[in-house]
């Protein structure tokens, strides 16, 4: 019984799914990055942006305080902004068939994001159609500032999951929740991200595919932590398949990533953090 309990609050677990797929949002789901996309086009610029996230890799400053600053200078009423991204922001062309593909096969994808929920759930609708509300999302919230009503001039502010985080939605903690349940309930736990947000996951599952020529890996490489190189969703749906039918083990995969980036594949050199 206290093995069910453990797995009580945990939607994912319903099934018994023997592989449990976690995912980054922004960059990894999507083509562009949302939040950087409206940062870039309609709030303080791609520059300033760029030295937040540069100061943010070099614990300069923590991920919520320029994520928060960022998401302030964005003061277009939050109803337009939602329109905006939902009409500018592409979806990874290998998603929605990888995401049939888990469906068929068990494999609950849960979305962590230092998004926010409302237009991550626009977007997933529109780029996946119906099928969007199978996936559980969790991301931080939107709320009023100043008083002000969201959807007006300045009115909106991003609410983080963790205020008490330099994370802001500290990814590590839903993690833990499965990496913790009793060894023959355990899913094996896959992991996909892009960029510093994913910093909190990195450490917290079996095998962490991390997006070609982005930070995450800078970060992996520095810090020992395993890995695989994603270009596209079609890579990650070949990895996991060949995992599912046994063709390979996570071990395995999660050793290529170093290879990668010695040999320069990976698509990234150590500079890109330091300059
Ligand atoms: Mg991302």
């Amino acid at each position: 019984m206290g093995v069910q309990n453990a797995a009580a609050d945990l939607p994912a677990m319903k099934s018994n799914p023997k592989f449990i797929f976690f995912t980054d949002f922004d960059g990894t789901i999507t083509q562009q990055d949302s939040n950087d996309f409206m940062t870039d086009t309609i709030g303080y610029g791609q520059a300033k942006r760029r030295e937040g996230n540069i100061a943010c890799l070099n614990d300069k400053i923590s991920f919520r305080d320029s994520f928060q600053d960022m998401m302030d200078s964005v003061t277009r009423p939050y109803d337009q902004c939602i329109q905006y991204v939902v009409d500018n922001v592409k979806l990874d062309p290998g998603f929605a068939e990888f995401f049939q593909w888990s469906l068929k096969n068990n494999i609950p994808v849960v979305v962590l994001s230092s998004g926010m929920e409302p237009i991550i759930k626009a977007l997933l609708k529109k780029l996946v159609g119906p099928d969007a509300e199978k996936m559980q999302v969790l991301g931080n919230q939107v709320g009023s500032r100043d008083g002000k009503d969201i959807n007006e001039e300045g009115g909106w502010t991003i609410l983080f999951r963790h205020p008490e985080s330099g994370f802001g939605h500290d990814k590590s903690i839903e993690l833990r929740k499965y990496s913790s349940l009793p060894e023959d309930q355990r899913p094996t736990m896959f992991y996909a991200g892009d960029g510093v947000s994913d910093l909190s996951a990195a450490r917290e599952t079996d095998l962490l595919f991390a997006k070609k020529g982005h930070d995450l890996i800078n970060y992996c490489a520095r810090e020992n932590v395993p890995f695989t190189v994603f270009e596209d969703w079609t890579n990650i749906l070949a990895k996991c398949k060949e995992i599912v039918e046994g063709k390979a083990t996570v071990q395995e995969a999660a050793k290529a990533g170093f290879e990668a980036y010695k040999s320069g594949a990976a698509g990234v050199n150590n500079k890109e953090t330091t300059e």
